[in-house]
C-alpha cells in the first residue's frame, strides 16, 4: 500500500465514485464532534433539509444511513416487506437484478419485470403485471448504471399506488443529475449514495420514506430482520429525540452537508443541464473515434453513458485499453457488465465530472491510445 501522498489523482469516469469536490474533503478533515452535540445536530438538520430539496419531497423521514447505497436499497426493502409479502420488481440491469436477491432474502414471493440490457421497462407490460399480481411492494430502478437506461418512473407508481401497493425507487446514480419528484410521483421510499452525482466519497445512503411507509413499517406483524436497519428506532436518532441508536459517521456527514451546499449554490436546474450537455459534449465527440451509444437518445442517461467499442478498441483488448488509461492517463472508465461485458464501456460524467474539461481529457487519452 503507497503512502498516501504518493497516491495518484486519477479522473474517476467510471460509473462512481466520481471525483469529491476539494471543499468536501475540506470540510471532512474538520475537528470531530460528538453525535449528539448541538452543533453537530444541526448539521445533520440541514443535510436532511437539503436532501429533502434534492429529493422533490416534504418527507420528515429523510436521512443519511451510515451505509452504502446497497444499505439504502436493503433499509427500503426489508422495512416495507414482511415474509410472504408479493414484491414486483422490474429488472433492467444488475441494480434491479439486485433488489430480486434482497427482496428474496427478506422472505418475499418476488415477481420480476425483464427488459432487455440497454432498454427501458416497458410501462404496459409493468401495469399490467400490478394488476394481475396485486403486489404489496413495486420496486425499480430510476437510473440503471449497468446499462446507463433512464425509466420514467411516474406511470409506473401511478399505477402501484392505485393498485394500493407502496412503491421503491432506486436513485442511487440519479439523486443531483436528473430532475427526482418523490412527492409528485408517489414514491414511499427511495434511496441514493453519495459517490455518484452528488460528488462525495461513498459511505452513506440518503433515504426518504413517506408517512404512508412508517406507518406500514409501525404496523409490521413482525420486526424488521435487521436492527441496524429498523426505521422505526432509526427514527428516534434521526427524528425528534435524537437517542443514541449508532454513532453517526461524523466527518462523512460534514462532507455530504458541503457537497449538498455546492449543490444549492449551483442549483439543481443549472446542475442537471450541465448533466444533459456535458453528456451530448461526449457522445460527439466519441462518434469519429468509432463510438456509439448503446442506449436510444430518448431513454440515455446523461451521467453515465454506455459506449459500443470499435474495432480499434476491441483489436487492442478493451481491458488493455482501459488500463493504458488508467496507468498513462490517470483516468479510469468502467467495463460493461453481464450480458454487456467486453461490449461497452460504461463512461460517468457525474457531479463535478460532468465539466468539457473532463470530456476533453478523455478524448485527448483515447486518441493517444488508438491514433
Ligand atoms: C452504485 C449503485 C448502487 C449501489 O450503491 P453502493 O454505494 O455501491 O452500495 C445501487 N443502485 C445503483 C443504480 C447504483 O448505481
Amino acid at each position: 500500500m503507497p503512502e498516501a501522498r504518493i497516491l495518484p489523482r486519477r479522473l474517476l469516469l467510471g460509473p462512481g465514485p466520481s471525483n469529491v469536490h476539494p471543499r468536501v474533503l475540506e470540510a471532512m478533515a474538520q475537528p470531530l464532534l460528538g453525535h449528539l452535540d448541538p452543533i453537530f445536530l444541526a448539521i445533520l438538520d440541514e443535510v436532511q433539509d437539503r436532501l429533502r430539496d434534492a429529493f422533490g419531497t416534504q418527507n420528515a423521514f429523510t436521512w443519511p444511513l451510515s451505509a452504502t447505497g446497497s444499505a439504502g436499497m436493503e433499509a427500503c426493502l426489508v422495512n416495507l416487506l414482511e415474509r410472504g409479502d408479493r414484491a414486483l420488481i422490474g429488472v433492467s440491469g444488475v441494480f434491479g437484478r439486485r433488489m430480486v436477491d434482497v427482496a428474496e432474502r427478506a422472505g418475499a414471493e418476488v415477481v420480476c419485470v425483464e427488459a432487455e440490457w440497454g432498454r427501458p421497462l416497458d410501462e404496459a407490460e409493468m401495469i399490467s403485471a400490478i394488476e394481475r399480481e396485486r403486489p404489496a411492494l413495486v420496486a425499480l430502478v430510476h437510473a440503471e448504471t449497468s446499462t446507463g437506461v433512464r425509466q420514467d418512473p411516474a406511470a409506473i407508481a401511478a399505477s402501484a399506488h392505485a393498485a394500493g401497493a407502496f412503491v421503491v425507487l432506486d436513485c442511487v446514480t440519479s439523486l443531483c443529475g436528473i430532475p427526482v419528484e418523490l412527492d409528485a410521483w408517489g414514491i414511499d421510499a427511495a434511496y441514493s449514495g453519495t459517490q455518484k452525482c452528488l460528488s462525495c466519497p461513498p459511505g452513506l445512503a440518503p433515504v426518504s420514506f413517506s408517512d404512508r411507509a412508517i406507518e406500514r413499517v409501525r404496523g409490521r406483524v413482525t420486526p424488521v430482520q435487521s436492527w441496524f436497519l429498523d426505521v422505526s428506532l432509526l427514527a428516534n436518532y434521526y427524528g425528534g429525540e435524537r437517542v443514541y441508536h449508532h454513532t453517526a459517521p461524523i466527518s462523512a456527514i460534514y462532507g455530504l452537508a458541503e457537497g449538498l451546499r455546492v449543490v444549492a449554490e449551483e442549483g439543481l436546474e443549472k446542475r442537471y443541464h450541465r448533466h444533459a450537455s456535458t453528456a451530448r459534449e461526449l457522445i460527439a465527440g466519441l462518434a469519429p473515434l468509432g463510438f456509439e451509444p448503446l442506449v436510444e437518445a430518448e431513454h440515455r442517461l446523461p451521467m453515465l453513458t454506455t459506449v459500443r467499442l470499435p474495432d480499434s478498441v476491441t483489436e487492442r483488448g478493451e481491458a488493455k485499453v482501459r488500463r493504458a488509461l488508467l496507468d498513462r492517463h490517470d483516468i479510469e472508465v468502467g467495463a460493461g457488465l453481464g450480458a454487456l461485458a467486453g461490449q461497452v464501456w460504461r463512461i460517468g460524467l457525474m457531479g463535478e465530472n460532468a465539466r468539457s474539461e473532463c470530456v476533453d481529457r478523455l478524448l485527448e487519452a483515447l486518441r493517444a491510445e488508438l491514433g
